[in-house]
């Protein structure tokens, strides 16, 4: 069954090692081409990370850097795989092809510029969280014991997802703002997100948080980490499940996606410890959930649930 991810840092990994990876079959990449045709993952989503210890003035051009190596290194060497750049263009993609869409975690490396969110835009940035753990010009995220929701310019941000009909998402965000983000966000996503009432992390969404993000029409895609997934921090496909399971029970069967965190993170959830392993997971919901309900937590939900 075709997967589409919404969560990978290969594009960290490549840029933190200066291209010395290669995409099509390095063992240090959990999401390299082999592994996600091995997992038939038909759309893979690679987030821009800048790591918050890069000084401010240096995070744009590392941005720009690790667009660039998403160029050399994913797109320019593995001609089966096409970058996704206007939502109408997943519905071209052939039978062998996989898409690759690029999402920002954290707009902390565009400072107060609005114009360099705008060029992220023009090289296909089609999902945009506004913080990762800590606070930037935005927003803060879920590490900020202020907890301080959105700045006037985080509010400008929404509104110009929105005017390019992108996703804003909700993953890394304090709660405050993850609030104002629903009422002034066309396309509110969860990228990587599981339930706070099954392990309660400060990386999980709230039942209240959850019912929004589904009257609001948004998705959540849940997370293959184990630390937001059993409260053991040793977690097994059945406890993920067990998220999918809570989201389903309020109301969410059709709104539920996958977003594996791939090359972000350093445990993994037994049987799923790398692209090549969605299957493993797949198999076992097919176990509970009828092949329709499935096929909507594969990829179909998120495909039912694009800007338009
Ligand atoms: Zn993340």
């Amino acid at each position: 069954m075709n997967i589409i991810d919404l969560h990978c840092d290969a594009l960290l990994k490549i840029w933190e090692r200066k291209g010395d990876l290669s995409f099509r079959d390095s063992e240090e990449l959990d999401t390299n081409l082999q592994r996600l045709k091995k997992g038939k993952v038909k759309i893979q989503c690679f987030a821009i990370f800048i790591p918050p210890e890069i000084k401010s003035e240096e995070q744009f051009q590392a941005a720009l850097d690790q667009i660039d190596y998403f160029h050399t290194e994913v797109l320019e060497k593995n001609p089966e795989m096409k970058q996704i750049k206007d939502w109408a263009s997943i519905y071209s993609l052939n039978s062998n092809e996989i898409g690759a869409i690029l999402t920002l975690e954290g707009v902390d490396c565009i400072g107060n510029d609005v114009q360099k969110l705008r060029i992220l835009y023009q090289l296909g940035i089609r999902s945009v969280g506004l913080t990762w753990n800590f606070a930037n010009l935005v927003a803060d995220g879920v590490g900020e014991p202020r907890g301080a929701g959105l700045s006037s310019f985080g509010k400008e941000i929404v509104a110009l997802n929105n005017s390019y009909k992108n996703f804003t998402d909700v993953s890394h965000i304090a709660e405050k703002g993850f609030w104002e983000v629903i009422e002034l966000a066309n396309y509110p996503i969860a990228s990587h997100s599981n339930s706070k009432a099954i392990c309660p992390h400060r990386r999980n969404l709230t039942d209240q948080q959850a019912l929004a993000l589904f009257q609001k029409n948004g998705l959540i895609h849940v997370v293959y980490h184990p630390l937001f997934t059993a409260n053991t921090g040793q977690a097994t496909i059945t406890d993920l499940i067990r998220h999918i399971e809570h989201f389903c029970s309020l109301g969410g069967v059709k709104q539920i996606g996958l977003g594996s965190d791939f090359d972000g993170i350093d445990d993994y959830i037994i049987g799923l410890e790398d692209a090549s392993k969605h299957q493993n997971l797949i198999n076992e919901l097919l176990k509970y959930y009828t092949e329709d309900e499935v096929k909507g937590f594969a990829g179909r939900n998120f495909l039912e649930h694009l800007p338009t």
